[in-house]
């Protein structure tokens, strides 16, 4: 049987004592730390690692943002044909702008120049987001294999980044993330890949995996 992480439903009245002061404590460990952060700034945040949930993450975040009203732009580098469920979604939403910017990955297109050409006018678009203070939050799914596959230069990419209006917010994901990327980042976070249906036989299935 699994242990769960409540504590048991019965107990002493001394248990609940300690576990009511126990827990006070732990609140007024959280509320100082809550208290002491008091920045606002626009955050680049980087989702990296094998595992599942690096673009959904960051979809989730461009949700959260509509939600105030505020506008956000994604940028699919990379992903071509293949449609996935958020772009069907988000595209019709009032304050979102939806770039796919590549082919699909270079061993579907085979064509190495054609890849560049659509990485790099992807990337002039997003430069022009990057530069716009009215866009709350900028996505740039799967910018890190841009600079893998050497499409781009992090020497392009990190200045345009690094000089955005000070409250927009920045979601850079793709696996392998270069260590300039993780140094500049406020937030980032490694998914790790503990399982996945797909090694189990299952194909990509729709709403969950596109
Ligand atoms: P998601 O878009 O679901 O958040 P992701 O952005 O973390 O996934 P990508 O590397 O961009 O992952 O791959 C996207 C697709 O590949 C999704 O269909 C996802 O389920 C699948 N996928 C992600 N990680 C793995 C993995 N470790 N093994 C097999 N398939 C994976
Ligand atoms: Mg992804």
């Amino acid at each position: 049987m699994s242990e769960t992480a409540n504590p048991p439903a019965s107990g002493t009245a001394d248990e609940a004592e300690r576990h009511r002061t126990r827990t006070r404590k732990h609140k007024a460990v959280v509320d100082a730390k809550i208290a002491a952060a008091t920045i606002d700034k626009g955050l680049l945040l980087v989702i990296t690692g094998n595992g599942k949930g690096k673009s959904s993450s960051a979809f989730g975040m461009v949700a959260r943002m509509l939600g105030y009203g505020r506008r956000a732009a994604v940028f699919q580098f990379i992903k071509g044909s293949d449609d996935i469920g958020e772009r069907a979604f988000f595209a019709r939403q009032d304050g979102c702008s939806w770039n796919i910017c590549g082919e699909g990955f270079t061993w579907e297109t085979q064509n190495r120049e054609r890849d560049i050409a659509a990485a790099r006018a992807g990337w002039a678009k997003a430069r022009a987001a990057l530069a716009d203070p009215a866009i709350a939050l900028v996505v740039l799914d799967e910018l890190t294999y841009l600079v893998t596959y050497r499409y781009l230069d992090l020497d392009e990419i990190m200045p345009a980044i690094l000089a955005r209006p000070p409250m927009q917010h920045v979601v850079i994901t793709g696996r392998s993330a270069h260590q300039a990327l993780i140094d500049a980042a406020d937030t980032v976070s490694s998914v790790q890949d503990v399982k996945h249906a797909f090694r189990a036989g299952v194909r990509a299935q729709e709403g969950i995996d596109r």
